[in-house]
């Protein structure tokens, strides 16, 4: 059988070029498996991509991340930021959330890499990295993983460049048993761990931390790495000792179940802990970002959401913001949901310009007032 002749009776899904389909061709023992190939009677090898860890990335020239610098304000000034995404997947299954359904599974950097990422951004200028993690500290699972944040966070301090976590760090992971999800797990704080990632003394560490609270009091039912309110004080104090200047601090409105009384007591728990918070460290600027219930799609959530005949405004523009109410709850409609979005963006709230990465959206919703939010829907409408 010629080369030609075989092309006659494969269809071919190609991708650069699949050596097992050229292996089969030629009748050679197979290198790899077959994929993203069909037959013409109909056999089907369907496409399977590995997606690479993210120690396999190719690491940039300096030129290249000094191109990609951005500029942010924070405690250090008006400074050139690079970014790193350490990490990818979770080890979670937070029904609001797309990271489970990437199929990656949880994978991770190794501090080497890591560094030398952080080490060429310095060279082209960074004097502030956004580590972009789904889920940083998934690491401490893994034997070695908590030495390798150490590694990772004190290797930034010796480098002087600051570290902030725009898309969070899970406080149950922060524990002496490192958030695991048993009867017996111990949740008191690992204070070491929280000094190397939130720690702050003015020239190194955290200038800025996004803590995603999402339903810290009520509604945590469908969030396995949340901690029961009590820890989750705790945990807080622990943080703010550790002197970080700014916490973005990331809460969830509209679950189907919401109604008045838990935003009451929602808004009056907060109001209480930022208090406290305060106490301990009155220069840290605390800032509520105050999202809204989406249905991002593949999510258990955006299923629900449908199901139960919630969600007002299909428009993708819209609802994939996170900012802007879409859905009513059981109790409450999508107006009042953003009302109280507003009123909850204003607990305590100090008046900073430093912002997470998306936090300018959390300033704007802090500043508008119910008027704002019915001539915006109007007009949407
Ligand atoms: S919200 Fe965070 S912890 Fe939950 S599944 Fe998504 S990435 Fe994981």
């Amino acid at each position: 059988m010629t080369f030609t002749s075989c092309l006659s009776f494969l269809l071919f899904s190609l991708k650069s070029s699949n050596w097992a389909i050229f292996d089969y061709v030629l009748g050679n023992p197979p290198r790899e498996e077959l994929t993203g190939v069909v037959f013409s009677d109909g056999k089907q090898y369907a496409r399977k991509t590995k997606a690479k860890s993210p120690d396999e990335w190719a690491l940039p020239s300096v030129q290249v991340a000094r191109e990609c610098l951005g500029v942010l304000p924070n405690v250090q000034g008006l400074v050139p930021i690079g970014s790193l995404v350490a990490d990818i997947g979770c080890d979670r299954t937070c029904d609001f959330c797309m990271t489970p359904t990437y199929g990656t599974g949880y994978r991770r950097m190794t501090p080497k890499t890591a560094l030398k990422w952080l080490e060429i951004q310095k060279e082209a200028g960074a004097v502030s990295i956004n580590i972009g993690s789904d889920q940083f500290l998934a690491r401490t699972l893994f034997p070695g993983g908590r030495d390798e944040i150490l590694e990772i966070t004190n290797g930034a301090r010796e480098m002087g460049i600051s570290l902030m976590w725009p898309n969070g760090l899970e406080l149950r992971k922060t524990t002496l048993g490192a958030g695991r999800n048993y009867e017996s797990t111990d949740l008191r704080p690992d204070e070491e761990l929280i000094e190397a990632l939130f720690g702050w003394d003015g020239k190194v560490g955290c200038p800025l931390a996004y803590i995603p609270a999402e339903r810290p009091v009520f509604g945590r039912e469908a969030y396995k790495k949340l901690l029961p309110w009590q820890e989750h004080c705790t945990l807080m104090k622990s943080v703010v000792r550790t002197g970080v200047p700014v916490i973005a601090y990331g809460i969830i409105i509209g679950l189907p179940d919401d109604d008045v009384d838990d935003l009451l007591r929602l808004e009056e728990a907060i109001s209480e802990l930022v208090d406290e918070l305060v106490q301990i460290n009155p220069k840290v600027e605390f800032q509520i970002a105050c999202y809204s219930i989406a249905p991002l799609p593949g999510t258990p959530q955006s299923h629900n959401l449908r199901k139960l005949g919630l969600l007002q405004f299909e428009d993708s523009c819209v609802w994939g913001g996170l900012w802007t109410p879409t859905c009513n709850t059981h109790h409450l409609s999508y107006e009042q949901i953003s009302d109280w979005q507003i009123r909850l963006s204003k607990i305590r709230r100090s008046s900073s310009s430093f912002t997470n990465y998306n936090g300018e959206y959390s300033g704007l919703v802090s500043t508008a007032s119910s008027n704002d939010s019915k001539i915006a829907l109007a007009n949407f409408g």
